[in-house]
């Protein structure tokens, strides 16, 4: 296992974790206050920028993009509105490439409108994600499909294990990999061992951080600050730095009631400080 308590080497940072408080520009520059080298931005940031514009402040600052926030969403629709939602993935894999991203995070989306069949959903991604996978390979972007939480099953995403994530891998080759939330994933029985199954595909492409409060008081608005949860936090980064995984550790936090009410320049020096000694 790596030995991060010295600097934020290997240190990146989604742009959810700010609720909004700033835009992309005020968030580079606030990782180079902080000395963070890694970003993890969302599309409408990137979009609200421009993507030109996006790609040139990141470069200027030498930051790796070590994901873009989001592609998937393939069941949002209907069946007939698969296509609508390839365009757009489409157009989120170009982004990805323009921005060097390290891969693409796929939140696959939960049930069909007006359905109760989660079976038939999980059909839908997994075509989608098939239709989707040429122009990521031409593009070179890697997809990475992030489990969610069961909990999110209906409305987010379909897929909740990372064992699902890694037979879809599995079915589709090249060019697939997953991204490993520990908040979506910390309860899971069968993790080490899916981990391991990631790992020897060489396909561990994320690794991303916060912590799970107890109790939780929001399905979605509720994510702790690594610390000041139930996560073995150091436990699960040794478990995919063993199987190979050697990229960053994206802090991730959906805090709308603590986090995103305070200072940005607080949430900074915060994950700077607890990833050092908790993580
Ligand atoms: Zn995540």
């Amino acid at each position: 296992m790596r030995d991060l308590s010295r600097d934020n080497r290997y240190l990146s940072i989604n742009t959810a974790t700010f609720g909004g408080q700033w835009d992309l520009t005020r968030i580079v520059d606030g990782l180079g206050r902080h000395g963070i080298p890694g970003i993890s931005p969302w599309r409408d940031q990137v979009q609200a920028l421009g993507l030109r514009e996006s790609v040139r402040l990141v470069k200027d600052h030498g930051l790796v993009v070590t994901g873009l926030c989001r592609g998937g969403m393939f069941t949002a629709l209907d069946r007939a509105g698969l296509a609508k939602a390839l365009d757009d993935n489409r157009r989120a894999v170009d982004e990805a490439a323009a921005l060097g991203a390290r891969c693409l995070v796929l939140v696959v989306g939960g049930l069909i409108p007006h359905s109760r069949d989660v079976i038939a959903a999980r059909a839908l991604v997994r075509e989608g994600i098939a239709a989707l996978l040429p122009h990521a390979r031409a593009a070179g972007v890697p997809l990475a499909i992030e489990p969610l939480h069961p909990m999110y099953a209906a409305d987010r995403a379909c897929i909740n294990t990372l064992a699902q994530a890694n037979d879809i891998c599995d079915e589709l080759g090249e060019g697939m990999g997953v991204a490993i939330d520990v908040y979506h994933t910390w309860w899971d029985p069968a993790l080490a061992a899916e981990i391991a199954r990631a790992g020897k595909g060489g396909r561990i492409l994320a690794f991303h951080i916060s912590d799970w409060l107890v109790p939780t008081t929001d399905l979605l608005y509720d994510r702790g600050m690594m610390g000041d949860g139930v996560i073995d936090l150091p436990g699960l980064r040794s478990l995919v730095e063993e199987n190979g995984f050697d990229g960053f550790c994206e802090v991730e936090i959906f805090s709308r009631d603590n986090w995103w009410k305070r200072p940005p320049d607080e949430i900074l020096a915060t994950v700077s400080e607890r990833f050092r000694t908790v993580c």
